[in-house]
């Protein structure tokens, strides 16, 4: 609140803002500073990715240039972006027509909804919704639609979504694993979305930033393999989690060559360009051999496992995730009822701290006995986090 000339307090945000607030990470990170306790809230690594990308980086910065990189993103990552596809995905993608690099996924979602909406649009959010898209859509006066997976597993409704789909549908937010849940999405319920938005020509956003963490043994499935989506899919992904550098905020937006023109159109409005040392160091580590990835994936493996386990030893019931770093236990289960209250307890009582779930609803009471805990953090962190929630608990 701003006080106003001539004494009246005032709003500074806009209306559609408001809402929103302070996001729960922020708030959820500055109690487990406040309190010392394990934070396992916000998704961010509590360790760096390899030495070898940051000698990279830093060599960049010392030969320089560092001035302006291209809009678009410098031609080594565009074109690591594009081996990527090819190599894990067999998609060709034009690295000059194909990729824009963005400020973090967070930017390539921004710059993707602000290019593609109109105000009185409709977009569909499937529930558990991650934070970033329900604010853009509104600043640009969309209407949202909301569409809740369904537990336990977080199946896709059909016939939910098919009701949701509708002639002012611009485009649907199709999140691959999904934040909260770790829901990953099978080829049939790709294959599902896209006859609903050939049908009513709407767009689908992926939101991929976890692309390399899905687990068991499943494969994830970028939009942009399925055919009938690589003309209508703006597929997001990001760095930071994939080389543990959440701070970079290296991202980078692929679509088919008219949908990349206009995410650049609104991308360089926003920030321009990315940091071309960063860029750099990151095609570096995009081209990593496959023993990279395959290490990575198996460590966060073995950590979703040890966390799962814990959990429910603990008495928590568990939804163990199919991708991304996230678990999310029910807190019923251990006599609590409110998510909110009891992650904004839990840093002072158990020294820990973790993310309430309903706000990924609209409607709160749908997710209000989940909690997230994180698991992108040192061994010891966890078995800290772990050794304190079982002294409270017991
Ligand atoms: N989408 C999802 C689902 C996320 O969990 C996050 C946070 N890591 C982002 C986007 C943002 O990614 P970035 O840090 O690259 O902006
Ligand atoms: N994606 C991170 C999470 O889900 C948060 C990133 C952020 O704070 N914007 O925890």
């Amino acid at each position: 609140m701003e006080r106003a000339r001539g004494g009246r307090t005032r709003e500074v945000a806009v209306q559609a803002l408001r809402p929103f607030g302070t996001t729960i990470f922020t708030e959820m990170t500055s109690l487990a500073m406040k309190w010392s306790a394990v934070n396992l809230s916000q998704g961010y690594p509590d360790f760096d990715g390899p030495d070898e990308i940051k000698a990279k980086a830093a060599e960049a910065i010392l030969r320089g240039p560092n001035q302006y990189a291209p809009s678009i993103g410098i031609p080594a990552i565009r074109q690591a972006v594009a081996r990527k596809m090819k190599h894990f995905y067999g998609v060709d993608v034009d690295p000059d027509n194909e990729v824009t690099v963005t400020s973090g996924a967070t930017e390539g979602l921004c710059a993707t909804l602000l290019a593609i909406l109109e105000p009185g649009d409709e977009i569909i959010l499937l529930e558990p919704s991650y934070d970033t898209y329900p604010p853009i859509a509104s600043l640009v006066g969309a209407q949202i639609r909301y569409v809740a997976l369904e537990r336990p597993d977080f199946a896709l409704p059909q016939r939910e979504l098919v009701k949701a789909f509708g002639p002012r549908t611009k485009a649907i937010v199709v999140n691959n694993p999904q934040n909260p849940c770790g829901k990953a999405f099978t080829r049939d319920e790709l294959a599902f979305i896209a006859s609903l938005c050939e049908k009513y020509d709407a767009y689908v956003i992926g939101d991929e930033v976890y692309e390399h963490l899905v687990y068991e043994g499943r494969e994830h499935a970028t939009l942009l393999s399925v055919p009938e989506l690589r003309d209508r899919a703006f597929v997001v992904s990001s760095t930071a989690k994939t080389f543990s550098m959440t701070g970079w905020k290296i991202g980078y937006v692929v679509a088919a060559p008219e949908l990349s023109r206009a995410v650049r159109m609104s991308h360089q409005f926003i920030t321009f360009c990315g940091q071309p040392p960063l860029q750099e160091a990151m095609a570096f580590a995009m081209n990593l051999p496959d023993s990279y990835y395959r290490e990575f994936l198996a460590d966060y493996s073995r950590k979703r496992d040890w966390l799962c386990d814990a959990l429910a030893s603990l008495g928590f019931r568990v939804y163990p995730p199919e991708g991304a770093y996230y678990v999310l236990v029910d807190i019923t289960s251990i006599g609590f009822e409110d998510d909110l209250e009891f992650c904004r307890m839990l840093p002072e009582r158990a020294g820990v701290a973790a993310i309430p779930c309903s706000l990924f609803w609209k409607d709160r009471w749908q997710g209000r006995e989940l909690v997230r805990f994180c698991f992108c953090k040192k061994d010891e962190t966890l078995d800290e986090g772990i050794r304190r929630l079982r002294r409270w608990l017991t």
